[in-house]
């Protein structure tokens, strides 16, 4: 049996450097049966396979048009289906991944950029790129959510609950764990779970953020003493969670001075005006004060950008470029970076365009800039 895999997000996204769990536990179940299993790197030899599966997580992600379901070629994943993605067979969706779909991949890739850059080849810093294909047991301990957001792909669920042993998805010969969980702190089992995880002495991330409003300080001792990998995410979504999640930052800093706190600040959903402008503004405030980060998710889903039709499109480009750059978030104001940009910017007499976002915004909403656009971080 000859079985093709596709991981469409990492054919059609350039930057893409994230494993696609599902491609992976399609490749140990079809090896374990004996099958010849190889990740396809294009659309074009369907022919040569018995089955091809192709998955895709993200919706914007491009296939090709004639591309669709028939006996031989399988397609799924949110990518494809948003929130009415159909689950896997429990024999696929069980089994533990093959960790090593990618190998010949990244091999390929090694060897291709050490051609080109010759003896300026940095292999060591090259393989960075790759360590959550090489270094991560990953998968769902729990799976599902009860809050049902609108713009979330977990609205099929209505509670969490758990989804497989830590022992189905964790490989010992891998120094760290990577969680997709949806919502792993609503589980009512997050604590046996998370103990056995920390017995592990692996570091740890859950990759889908935690969510902050069900922290409580059980949670926050455990979390926060334990070995975790990289910034803790959270998600500061909605305005009308200010109160909670100011009451929130306390707690955790009651806990830790980590300075890798996260939140993802979604804009552009509620709408698109000066309102949703200035209430990014007020929960980046909010997250100054506690030194914590932004990540600025601009929304959109398979059909629609609805920031890009704003007529503040320009601030909502500036606020990310601003906000997402730890470096550049951490030392300068929301104006000190448009003025920034400006002295960078070559045509004399005109304006960069986040200066000039900054401006017509400005000019329109002098109260909203007075209030926000000299704020820093820590102040
Ligand atoms: S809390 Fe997170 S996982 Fe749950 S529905 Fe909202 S966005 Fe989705």
């Amino acid at each position: 049996m000859k079985i093709g895999i596709i991981d469409a997000d990492l054919l059609g996204r350039q930057k893409h450097r994230f494993p696609n769990l599902v491609c992976e536990k399609l490749s140990g179940y079809w090896k374990k049966r004996g099958a010849e299993v190889t990740l396809l790197m294009d659309y074009d030899h369907f022919e040569d396979y018995d089955h091809v599966y192709v998955s895709k997580v993200f919706t914007d992600t491009p296939v090709p048009e004639w591309l669709t379901e028939t006996e031989k070629v399988h397609i799924g994943g949110t990518g494809f289906y948003f929130d009415k993605a159909p689950n896997l067979p429990e024999e696929i969706e069980h089994h533990i991944p093959d960790y090593h779909l990618y190998d010949q991949w990244i091999e390929s890739e090694v060897e291709k950029a050490r051609a080109e850059k010759g003896l300026l080849f940095n292999e060591k810093k090259f393989r960075i790129q790759f360590k959550e294909y090489t270094e991560y047991s990953v998968g769902f301990l729990t799976r599902g959510c009860f809050r049902k957001c609108e713009f979330c792909v977990n609205r099929k669920y209505s509670k969490v609950v758990k989804h497989s042993p830590l022992s189905e998805f964790y490989d010992e010969t891998r120094p760290k764990i990577c969680f997709l969980d949806d919502n792993f702190l609503g589980c009512y089992m997050w604590k046996e779970l998370l103990e056995e995880v920390i017995q592990t002495g692996k570091s740890f991330k859950f990759k889908q953020g935690l969510d902050e409003r069900i922290l409580t300080d059980e949670k926050c001792e455990l979390l926060f003493s334990s070995k975790y990998d990289g910034d803790f995410t959270f998600a500061f979504d909605n305005i009308a969670d200010y109160d909670l999640v100011h009451e929130q930052l306390k707690r955790i800093r009651r806990y830790t001075n980590s300075t890798s706190i996260k939140f993802y600040v979604l804009v552009g959903f509620e709408s698109i005006d000066s309102i949703d402008i200035e209430n990014a503004f007020k929960r980046l405030r909010l997250l100054m004060e506690f030194k914590c980060l932004p990540y600025l998710m601009r929304f959109q889903d398979k059909n629609h950008s609805p920031w890009k039709q704003s007529e503040y499109r320009g601030m909502y480009v500036a606020l990310a470029r601003w906000g997402n750059q730890p470096n550049l978030f951490k030392k300068m104001s929301f104006r000190q970076f448009c003025e920034a940009n400006q002295k960078l910017h070559k045509t004399r007499g005109t304006l960069c365009s986040s200066m000039k976002a900054l401006s017509e915004f400005e000019a329109k909403h002098p109260e909203i800039a007075k209030e926000y656009f000299d704020l820093k971080f820590g102040d």
